[in-house]
């Protein structure tokens, strides 16, 4: 009983983070806990000598296996075409989290998409899948599409990272740094006219700012000329579905920005 009020409480104060961000939460980022959770960030990232190999060479639900085409991470900004991107970087280990994925989740859609879709991170379902949003946060995602006349094959859905943070855990700074501008690339191939961050931790990492969610759901952005916005992201429509009137409000704003684009 403890632990389960216990879950619970920690999921209320995810709520009011993911609204307020971490304007009310200043004490505890300071904590010790972040302090060591920091120091074991940084330990990890200097032991870059294990190499591990990845079997998650999908790219979509297709599975189209690309191991015969080659290539690095480290000339993935040479990549002219998503199918090229996704081979040099799907067996990344720059980070930790290469070590614990079990699938690399690349991004799914349509390559030529005007509408682009953002997450935060692979959870469960996607790491074991290699695509992302497929869980129910997934399906609750493809409701939303539906609901303003887009399938998910007309958009293009992609992570801030790309593989999947132990224990759903929130992606750490060096982590999100270091995974970003496999999905600016990603942007610049697919040169999307518009693109919909979901949830706080998306769109911050994006646009390179520290909002809160409901400030981030205020106005639209510029991302290398790109129109940017923010909505919930679905997991948190899940746990508080008085939050579904607020989304479904920025969808609307977001087809209607997107019509105005596609067209013009
Ligand atoms: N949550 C995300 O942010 N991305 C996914 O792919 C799945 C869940």
């Amino acid at each position: 009983m403890e632990s389960l009020a216990k879950k619970i409480l920690i999921e209320a104060i995810k709520d009011q983070q993911a609204i307020f961000g971490d304007l009310l939460f200043e004490n505890v980022n300071e904590s010790v806990e972040e302090t060591l959770r920091q120091k074991k960030e940084s330990i990890i990232f200097a032991d870059k000598s294990e190499t591990a190999l990845a079997d998650n060479l999908f790219v979509s639900r297709n599975d189209v296996r690309m191991d015969s085409f080659g290539g690095s991470p480290e000339d993935f900004q040479k990549a002219e075409s998503l199918l090229d991107l996704n081979n040099k970087i799907c067996e990344c280990q720059k980070c930790a989290l290469g070590k614990t994925r079990t699938k690399f989740v690349f991004g799914v859609g349509n390559p030529n998409a005007d509408a682009m879709l953002i997450g935060e991170a692979p959870g469960r379902d996607e790491d074991l899948q290699g695509e992302p949003f497929v869980g129910r946060a997934g399906k609750l995602l493809n409701d939303i599409l539906k609901a303003v006349h887009f399938a998910r094959e007309d958009v293009y859905i992609a992570n801030i990272l790309k593989c999947r943070p132990p224990n759903n855990r929130d992606p750490l700074p060096g982590e999100m740094e270091t995974c970003i501008p496999y999905l600016h690339k990603q942007i610049e191939l697919i040169k999307p006219k518009i693109i919909l961050c979901l949830g706080r931790v998306a769109a911050n990492g994006l646009l390179n700012k520290k909002l809160s969610l409901g400030q981030l759901r205020e106005s639209t952005y510029d991302f290398n000329g790109i129109k940017v916005m923010a909505t919930y992201h679905p997991a948190a429509l899940l746990r508080n579905p008085n939050w579904k009137r607020g989304c479904w409000e920025d969808v609307q704003k977001f087809r209607k920005y997107y019509d105005e684009l596609h067209s013009g």
